[in-house]
């Protein structure tokens, strides 16, 4: 495949991809890519949701779960930035409800895990500089502090952790006999959860060819924290242990300190699992260490395989505002493309579609070329080590893709 569109046979699809459209910037940049970098090359063929948000109102939030629903059906689907209503967006998009985050509803039907790497171009060095290969962060996404039960104690009394199965029986521990006012939190997570967290960490690993590191603090938290290792361990042993050796790749698991200690002298070209909270928190660590979040890729998978490719950053906002008073923005595209060549790239792999698999890699050499070789949005000139540098505009950039696209034999 070489030369430019109107030389070229279109690629052909087998399977539609599940293509759900969002808001905003991110919604204008959709339709910039779909035209300038996917249509004339390949004969698109997606079943289309939109969930922007004036039709997720409509639809009083149905096309949400029926893209989740397609996703399923499917099993890959490509995801632009969408709004998550708050106060401010009642008014603005006159809601009937404050529907809940897309995001959040995708990932509870699909019970999946988000994976996020950083998309690695010459120019734009991480801040560690050992850091050759992206560490790709995988963060469960349910439990712990984030469904917490919290109580401020007044004064001096005994709590208790208490827990009544189903027949009445009970469990009963001493937490803490306080003489004086404190603080108390319950937290929980499910063995279910926790194993579908494992086995989208393990296929992942399969899938990119890369080891997998795990880390909690078992060496204190003797149950909980232990759970989660057992779990891992076991579903390994089971299902993983063959494979992997198969593949070349390993399991390792270690305590969270030593697997900060350890990142941060390591190169990359490993995937990083955390508990929820761990993941919360090392995410914007890395991705941040790395550049910056237009520039890093974002796929959930179920543990039944199902992937969901999408951007890691928002629908950005204040750009779009500006774009809608007529003003240029220069909005960073590169994560929005990584959704679509993820998507194309998976879709791709499971219908034996080399075509498709290999456009694919063509556009994403395309997009890391454009920036090397000087053109770029406003974001990456304020950080790029290139000199010499041209500040494009969002559809420039686009366009510059594109002609770097073409001249790739
Ligand atoms: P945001 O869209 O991530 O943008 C925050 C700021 O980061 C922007 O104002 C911009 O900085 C910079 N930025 C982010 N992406 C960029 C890009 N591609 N190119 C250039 N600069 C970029 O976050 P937000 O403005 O806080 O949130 C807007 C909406 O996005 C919210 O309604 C939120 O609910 C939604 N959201 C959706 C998702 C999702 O669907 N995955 C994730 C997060 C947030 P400057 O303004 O300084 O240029
Ligand atoms: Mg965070």
């Amino acid at each position: 495949m070489a030369g430019k569109a109107e030389d070229m046979e279109k690629i052909k699809m087998t399977t539609p991809l599940v293509e759900m459209d969002g808001d905003e910037m991110t919604r204008i940049l959709w339709k910039m890519i779909k035209e300038e970098l996917l249509l004339p090359y390949i004969d698109l063929k997606t079943e289309y949701y939109d969930l922007g948000l004036e039709h997720r109102n409509e639809t009083d939030d149905k096309v949400t779960m029926d893209s989740a629903q397609a996703a399923k059906k499917y099993g890959v689907a490509v995801k632009c930035a969408t709004i998550t209503p708050n106060a401010a967006r009642m008014t603005e998009y006159n809601l009937k409800e404050m529907w809940k985050s897309p995001n959040g509803t995708i990932r509870a039907a699909l019970d999946g895990t988000v994976f996020r790497a950083p998309i690695i171009v010459k120019g734009i060095e991480p801040c560690v500089k050992n850091w050759e290969k992206p560490i790709t962060l995988a963060r469960h996404a349910y439990g712990d502090v984030y469904k917490n039960t919290e109580i401020k104690v007044p004064g001096a009394g005994k709590a208790e952790l208490v827990f009544t199965a189903a027949d009445g029986t009970e469990i009963r521990e001493t937490i803490h006999t306080f003489t004086g006012p404190g603080i108390l939190q319950g937290i929980h997570n499910t063995d279910q959860s926790i194993a579908s967290f494992a086995r989208s960490c393990f296929n992942y690993a399969l899938d990119t060819k890369q080891d997998l590191w795990f880390a909690t603090k078992d060496t204190i938290s003797k149950k909980y924290d232990h759970n989660f290792k057992d779990i891992f361990q076991e579903i390994f042993d089971a299902e993983y242990k063959e494979r992997f050796e198969k593949a070349g790749i390993e399991y390792f698991y270690t305590l969270i300190d030593d697997a900060v200690a350890r990142v941060m002298k390591a190169k990359g070209g490993f995937i990083w699992a955390c508990k929820n909270y761990d993941g919360d928190v090392m995410s914007d660590m890395v991705s941040s260490a790395f550049g910056s979040l237009a520039m890093m890729t974002s796929v959930l998978v179920s543990p039944d395989g199902v992937y969901e490719y999408e951007a890691a950053h928002g629908t950005v906002q204040r750009h779009y505002y500006k774009h809608l008073k007529g003003e240029e923005t220069s909005t960073n595209s590169v994560a929005t493309i990584y959704a679509w060549t993820g998507a194309l790239r998976k879709r791709g792999e499971l219908d034996n579609n080399l075509a498709l698999a290999n456009f694919a890699d063509r556009l994403e050499r395309a997009t890391v070329q454009t920036i090397e070789s000087g053109k770029m949005t406003k974001d990456l000139a304020l950080i790029t080590s290139l000199k010499d540098v041209t500040v494009l505009n969002s559809e420039d950039f686009i366009k510059a893709i594109r002609e770097t696209f073409d001249s790739l034999a």
